[in-house]
C-alpha cells in the first residue's frame, strides 16, 4: 500500500488524488490536507463569484473526494499542526498543492498606505475567505485604479462595476455585496504598463465588459497599433483585442452608462500619494523596447484615486525547511520534484499562470513521477500515525462528511436565488460541522 498526502485542496490537490486513484485503483491511500475547515481552494475562494459556470468544477472533486481512499482533512495547518518532517515520515509522498495565495508585492513608493490593497486580500474579501473578511475596502471615493492587465484585474474592475441585480444567482457574501451596494464608485481605471497587444486578459472575460448594466469599457484608439498588426496575434490574443476594439466601435451606443472602465494602456504606477490614505497614483507613460518590455519615458501624470488595487500576481508562501525559489516566488523543483520524498504541482510549482483545467495533466505527471520514486511504497504508516499525532497535539480535523455538513448548511442560509452563503469565519464552519 502506498500512502500519499497532499496539502491543499484546490484544482492541483483535487486532480493530483484522482490521477492516484486512476494510477492505484485500491492500492493508495491519498490523504488531502487543508488549513481552511472547507475544501476546494482557488474554486472557492478565488474563482468570481459571477462565474458560477466555473465554480461548478468542483463537482467532479467531489467525485474524487467520496472515492474510499481519498480522505479530506481540514482545519489542520501544515507547519503549526503537523510539520513537512513528520508528514513525510508517515507518507510515502508529500506533495504541496498550496497554490500561491499571497500577493507579489507592488514595490512602488506609498504602498504600503491605507486604500492600497492586493487582489488576494480584494477577491477574498468578496469570496468570503475568513483571511480578508473584514477589509473593509474603501468604496467611497469615485475613482478606483486597478493595476495590471491580467484576468484577475478584470474580475476586480468588473465585481466593481456590476449592479446588486448584476449579482443574482451568485454567491458574492453578503458582506461584500451590502458594501457594494453603497459603492461611490464612477471609475474604474485598468493599468497595463504594456499595451493592448500584451494584455493577459482571455476573450471570453473581456467581452463580458461590454454588457455590463450600468458600466462601459473606455478605449483610446491611439494606444493600438494598425489593425493589421491584429493578424500576427495568437487567435486567443487577437480575440481579446478585437474585443478591446468593439469598445470603441460601441462608444456611442454605450456612452449613457455612468460607470467608466477606463482602459489606460503604457502606464506605469510609481509612486502613491496621500495623507493619511490613497489620494492620488502618480504614473509613468511607457513604451515597449525590442524585446516588448515596458521602458519609462520620463513623461508622467496623475490619477486621483482613494483605492489602489494590485493585480499583479501571485506568489506561493515559503514553508520552513522547503527549498524555495524566491525570484519566481514558488517552491525550487525540477519537474515537480523537490527533494526525495516531496513533491509539488500547480500553482506552487510552476508559478500562478494557465486556467483551472491546466492542473489536470499538472496533477497527472506529479503521480507519475511520485509513481516512478516510490515503486510499491515503503510499509509506512499513513493517516494511522497522523491521527495519533494529531490526538496528541488536541488537533481538531475536518472530515469531508463535516464539509457536507458545513455545506448544508451555507446552502440553507443562501439568500434568495444565491447558490449558498459561504461562513466566512473558521468558528462559525466548525459549529456548523456538529449541528
Ligand atoms: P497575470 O495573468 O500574470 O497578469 C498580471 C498582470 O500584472 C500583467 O498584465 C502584468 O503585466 C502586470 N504586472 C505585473 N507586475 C507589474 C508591475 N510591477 N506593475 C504593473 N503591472 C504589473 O496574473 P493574474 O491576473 O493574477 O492571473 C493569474 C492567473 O489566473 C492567470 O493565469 C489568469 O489567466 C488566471 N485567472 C483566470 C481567470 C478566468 O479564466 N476567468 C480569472 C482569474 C485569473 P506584464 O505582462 O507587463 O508583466
Amino acid at each position: 500500500m502506498r500512502h500519499i498526502a497532499i496539502i491543499g485542496s484546490g484544482p492541483a490537490g483535487y486532480y493530483s488524488a484522482e490521477a492516484a486513484q486512476k494510477k492505484y485503483g485500491d492500492d493508495v491511500t491519498v490523504d488531502i490536507i487543508d488549513r481552511l475547515p472547507v475544501p476546494f481552494g482557488l474554486i472557492r475562494t478565488g474563482v468570481a463569484p459571477d462565474h458560477q459556470s466555473i465554480k461548478a468544477v468542483s463537482r467532479r472533486y467531489e467525485k474524487t473526494a467520496l472515492g474510499d481512499n481519498v480522505h479530506f482533512i481540514g482545519n489542520v495547518t501544515v507547519g503549526d499542526d503537523v510539520s513537512i518532517e513528520e508528514l513525510q515520515g508517515f507518507y510515502d509522498a508529500v506533495i504541496l498543492a498550496t497554490g500561491a495565495p499571497n500577493d507579489r508585492p507592488l514595490e512602488i513608493e506609498g504602498s504600503d498606505l491605507p486604500g492600497v490593497i492586493g487582489s488576494a486580500a480584494f477577491v477574498g474579501w468578496y469570496n468570503g475567505h475568513p483571511d480578508f473578511k473584514d477589509l473593509d475596502p474603501p468604496l467611497d471615493g469615485k475613482s478606483v485604479a486597478v493595476i495590471g492587465n491580467g484576468n484577475v484585474a478584470l474580475d476586480v474592475a468588473r465585481i466593481l462595476a456590476k449592479t446588486a441585480s448584476e449579482f443574482a444567482g451568485s454567491d458574492i457574501v453578503g458582506h461584500a455585496l451590502d458594501q457594494l451596494k453603497q459603492s461611490n464608485v464612477e471609475k474604474i481605471t485598468l493599468l497595463g504598463r504594456r499595451g493592448p497587444h500584451q494584455i493577459a486578459m482571455t476573450p471570453k472575460e473581456l467581452g463580458e465588459l461590454g454588457h455590463l448594466e450600468r458600466a462601459r469599457p473606455v478605449i483610446d484608439t491611439l494606444d493600438f497599433p494598425d489593425e493589421g498588426a491584429d493578424a500576427m496575434l495568437e487567435p486567443g490574443m487577437r480575440k481579446s483585442v478585437t474585443h478591446l476594439r468593439s469598445f470603441f466601435a460601441r462608444a456611442g451606443e454605450l456612452r449613457e452608462k455612468p460607470v467608466k472602465i477606463d482602459f489606460d494602456f503604457f502606464a506605469m504606477p510609481v509612486a502613491i500619494e496621500g495623507g493619511d490614505k490613497v489620494e492620488k497614483l502618480i504614473i509613468e507613460k511607457t513604451e515597449l523596447d525590442a524585446d516588448l518590455r515596458s521602458q519609462g519615458t520620463g513623461e508622467r501624470y496623475e490619477l486621483d484615486c482613494s483605492m489602489v488595487i494590485s493585480c499583479i500576481g501571485y506568489r506561493t508562501p515559503p514553508i520552513e525547511g522547503v527549498p524555495y525559489e524566491h525570484g519566481r516566488g514558488r517552491f525550487a523543483n525540477v519537474d515537480g520534484r523537490i527533494l526525495p520524498g516531496l513533491y509539488c504541482v500547480g500553482w506552487a510549482r510552476r508559478g500562478p499562470s494557465g486556467t483551472i483545467g491546466t492542473n489536470k495533466p499538472d496533477g497527472f505527471a506529479i503521480i507519475e513521477a511520485v509513481a516512478e520514486d516510490i515503486g510499491a511504497g515503503n510499509n509506512k504508516e499513513g493517516r494511522k500515525g497522523l491521527d495519533r499525532l494529531f490526538e496528541r497535539r488536541g488537533v481538531e480535523a475536518v472530515t469531508f462528511r463535516d464539509w457536507k455538513k458545513i455545506e448544508e448548511a451555507e446552502v440553507a442560509n443562501a439568500r434568495e436565488g444565491a447558490p449558498r452563503e459561504k461562513f466566512t469565519d473558521i468558528a462559525d464552519m466548525i459549529a456548523a460541522r456538529k449541528s
